[in-house]
């Protein structure tokens, strides 16, 4: 049997009506660019989080850079965030001058360790940039406690977890943007790039809405800026598709729950949800703990099964970090190391049947009964 670690092909083909008719309907309108198309997609982003403003981007990476530039951040400021997250994160504060301090995950949730932030705050802190890795929300109540405290501002990077909400909070209700990304393989997906800024603030909304169109405020009118811009033709396939995310979830979730019964006590380590929080399943990361990642890796390639790791090389473990330069460690990364050493992911998305979840927890428990 293979069981593919995407389903983009299954999806498309469920929404195939849908889908056609949103590209067709952007081809004929003849407005492609900033069109009508981006605008409606942009007020059901806003609707969905909760949020005064969307303003869609040209990918995830661009929304988390345009936010920190909008907030007036560069050369000499501090931005604190996690080593063990996709490269990006810290991509987007370097972009900016400004540089990236990093502190230790939680090994329950591999998301911050909260409780590390103040130790890692200087005068030159300016903001914390917490990643809801994998799709689970980091404490935010407890980031913005500190924020507030510091004088901090907040950047949420949510590209993983659309639809993924905490107890007490929504993601995007307590911070001073929201970053995501709809690059194919994410929860809320297009067939390419793109991305989107959520925010309450109008003073932010204003600067990233000339950031991305060469700093126009109107036609032919320019101060500094870039061009990264949320096509047409994506913001009306997003439309179709956002009206799935909870659907979509839910079934995540599903098959979270039946990873979650089928690997149980058989030596790895199993995702944590925090009580009450929505996590949204982006990926289904367990940890094994002989380490012999790779060989498990091996394992589940060899029978069929598309397993994948994220991340195996934490930031700091980059070829291209930036050593003495724009980067600092604060205290040591080790839980995130560990993480980076033994994740594996396991193929996750609403999609899979009932049969491929069983072939992959039955060719998992093989694996883990032979490597005791
Ligand atoms: C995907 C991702 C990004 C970057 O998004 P792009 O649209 O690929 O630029 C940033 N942060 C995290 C955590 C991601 O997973």
């Amino acid at each position: 049997m293979e069981v593919g670690f995407y389903g983009h092909v299954r999806q498309y083909h469920n929404l195939k009506g849908e889908i056609d008719k949103a590209i067709s309907d952007v081809l004929e309108s003849g407005q492609y660019v900033m069109g009508p198309a981006l605008k409606r997609f942009e007020g059901e982003l806003a609707r969905y989080f909760g949020t005064k403003h969307a303003v869609g981007v040209n990918s995830g990476t661009d929304a988390i850079w345009l936010v920190l530039l909008a907030l007036g951040i560069g050369p000499g400021d501090e931005c604190i965030t996690v080593t063990n997250t996709f490269f990006a994160t810290a991509e987007a504060i370097w972009f900016t001058g400004a540089t990236a301090v990093f502190v230790d995950s939680k090994p329950k949730t591999n998301n911050i360790d909260v409780g590390l932030i103040e130790a890692a705050i200087t005068p030159k802190t300016k903001a914390i940039v917490p990643v809801h890795l994998y799709g689970q929300a980091v404490e935010m109540d407890k980031i913005a406690a500190i924020a507030k405290k510091h004088n901090l501002y907040v950047i949420e990077d949510c590209a993983q977890a659309v639809d993924a909400r905490g107890a007490s909070f929504r993601i995007g209700e307590l911070s001073d943007a929201v970053c995501t990304s709809f690059i194919i393989q994410k929860n809320l997906g297009t067939f390419g790039d793109s991305g989107a800024i959520m925010t309450n603030r109008d003073d932010i909304t204003e600067t990233v809405l000339r950031l991305r169109n060469h700093g126009s405020p109107a036609r032919s009118k320019h101060s500094m800026g870039y061009n990264s811009r949320l096509d047409d033709l994506h913001a009306g396939i997003l439309s179709v598709k956002l009206k799935k995310i909870t659907e979509w979830t839910d079934r995540r979730r599903e098959v979270a729950a039946m990873y979650g019964e089928g690997l149980a006590d058989i030596g790895l380590k199993l995702p944590y949800e925090l009580p009450g929080y929505r996590h949204a399943y982006h990926l289904y990361v367990v940890e094994t703990r002989n380490g012999k990642r790779d060989d498990l890796l091996k394992f589940l390639n060899g029978a069929g099964v598309d397993a994948k790791s994220h991340y195996p090389i934490a930031i700091h473990q980059q070829e291209g970090y930036p050593w003495g330069k724009g980067a600092r460690i604060v205290g040591s990364v080790t839980n995130s190391e560990w993480n980076a050493a033994n994740c594996v992911s396991l193929p996750m998305f609403p999609e899979l049947t009932r049969e491929e979840v069983d072939y992959t927890i039955a060719k998992t428990r093989e694996w883990c009964a032979a490597n005791a």
